[in-house]
């Protein structure tokens, strides 16, 4: 089908849904695209720690009712080095902020609930495909998407592109390879799902001379843990009866263990592409930026260009004032630097490469206790964990 609105937004992750939701709480019109189906979106699970303005965000999109009830809030994290069980107080250092577990799963269902039942079109298993007239041409642009064997167009007069990393949108700006910045990490996360009550309530950071642990969780029952693996690992490597025990090796305590439901290896990588807009496409979220899941800062980051670029959308039709939407990729970039840059202090702090020399190991211990001895360097976490402000003018 050929359709017309005045936002064509490209996917339906975490977003292009809030995306959607914000829009349509303005009066503005949105249809979102989407290659998956929606059985698949609705159990992908991912994500799962949410920075206190994500939540925020969230609750203030009118899509937070089971977030609220169904939240797990942590004021505090635990850090496990040197054989040592420590406890960084981030309610406290931070002036009293926290951060929240609602799984990114969750949260999906939740958005994807009220757009339906708010009439909101999500096509399914729509990919786009080539986008059309995204200059400053005074025609509308077009997303040609493809739709069981068909083509079609949505005609719009903006397009988001919330398509995550591998989308078309970042691709169809013009970029070259000055505009982009990634750096692959010599290490991945091997993960688990598993039916076990988690061992602690608040998450668990662990560096030790064997690699990486982190126990975290996406409900009283659920323990999500990880450990540092090589790159390449498979995920049928590891037998249960060997992570359970390097899992409780590594994080210094006795997980509950139970079913585990799934396991799966993540590459870590860094990525910026420093332009988010050209003419009516701006993109969002992933199609942007990548950063290593350490600093669990990848949905919080989707949220925090999603708060941008409505902001500037609703100022465009509303106020017909484009200033925010202009200055759109410099006031997100501002704060995706420091998030990319805590996101790679935490991993290159905690994760073990095997070739590291004594030294490093000596410096990243050093980092470790100044985040726990100094005030100051554990405020400096904390800052950043719970989440680091939009800046929406530039510094005088
Ligand atoms: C395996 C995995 C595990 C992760 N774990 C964590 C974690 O533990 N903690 C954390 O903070 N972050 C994690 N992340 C990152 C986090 O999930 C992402 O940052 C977040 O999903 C970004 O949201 P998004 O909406 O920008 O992109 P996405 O969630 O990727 O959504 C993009 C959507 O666009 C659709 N799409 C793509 N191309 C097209 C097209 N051509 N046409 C139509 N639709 C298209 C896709 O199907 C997808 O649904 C993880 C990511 C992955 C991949």
């Amino acid at each position: 089908m050929n359709l017309k609105t005045q936002v064509g937004i490209i996917g339906a992750g975490p977003a292009g849904l809030l995306l959607s939701r914000i829009l349509h709480n303005h009066g503005i019109e949105n249809i979102i695209l989407e290659n998956r189906n929606e059985s698949y979106l609705r159990q992908r699970l991912r994500a799962g720690v949410m920075e206190q303005g994500t939540v925020e965000t969230f609750m203030e999109a009118g899509v937070g009712e089971k977030l609220a009830k169904g939240k797990m809030v942590h004021e505090g994290i635990y850090i496990h080095a040197k054989g040592i069980q420590n406890r960084l107080d981030v309610k406290e250092l931070s002036g009293g902020k926290e951060v929240t577990v609602y799984g990114q799963k969750n949260i999906t269902n939740d958005m994807i609930d009220h757009a339906q039942k708010d009439e909101i079109q999500i096509v399914w298993e729509a990919k786009a495909q080539r986008l059309e007239h995204i200059d400053d041409d005074g025609e509308s642009a077009i997303i040609h998407y493809s739709l069981h064997g068909k083509m079609y167009t949505l005609e719009c007069d903006f397009i988001a592109g919330c398509d995550g990393f591998h989308g078309i949108s970042r691709p169809s700006l013009p970029i070259t390879q000055k505009n982009i910045y990634s750096y692959e990490f010599p290490y991945s996360w091997y993960g688990i799902l598993a039916e076990a009550p988690p061992i602690a309530h608040e998450v668990i950071y662990a560096h030790h001379p064997d690699g990486f642990a982190l126990q975290s969780m996406r409900g009283p029952e659920l323990s999500r843990l990880y450990i540092q693996c090589p790159n390449g690992t498979d995920p049928g490597a590891y037998e249960d009866e060997w992570l359970w025990d390097e899992l409780d090796k590594r994080l210094g305590v006795t997980n509950n263990r139970g079913n585990i439901i799934s396991k799966g290896v993540a590459p870590m990588r860094s990525f910026v592409c420093d332009v988010m807009q050209h003419g009516k496409l701006f993109i969002a979220g992933d199609a942007a930026h990548i950063v290593p899941p350490t600093g669990a800062k990848g949905m919080n980051l989707a949220v925090a260009d999603v708060k941008v670029l409505s902001k500037g959308l609703i100022h465009h039709y509303k106020d017909k004032d484009d200033d925010i939407l202009n200055r759109y990729t410099e006031i997100c970039l501002r704060r995706i630097w420091k998030v990319e840059r805590f996101s790679w202090w935490v991993t290159t702090t905690f994760h073990v490469d095997e070739n590291q020399d004594e030294f490093t190991t000596k410096m990243q211990e050093a980092t470790i206790s100044y985040m726990l001895d100094s005030q100051i360097g554990g405020q400096s976490f904390a800052e950043n964990y719970v989440g680091l402000p939009i800046l929406w003018n530039e510094k005088k």
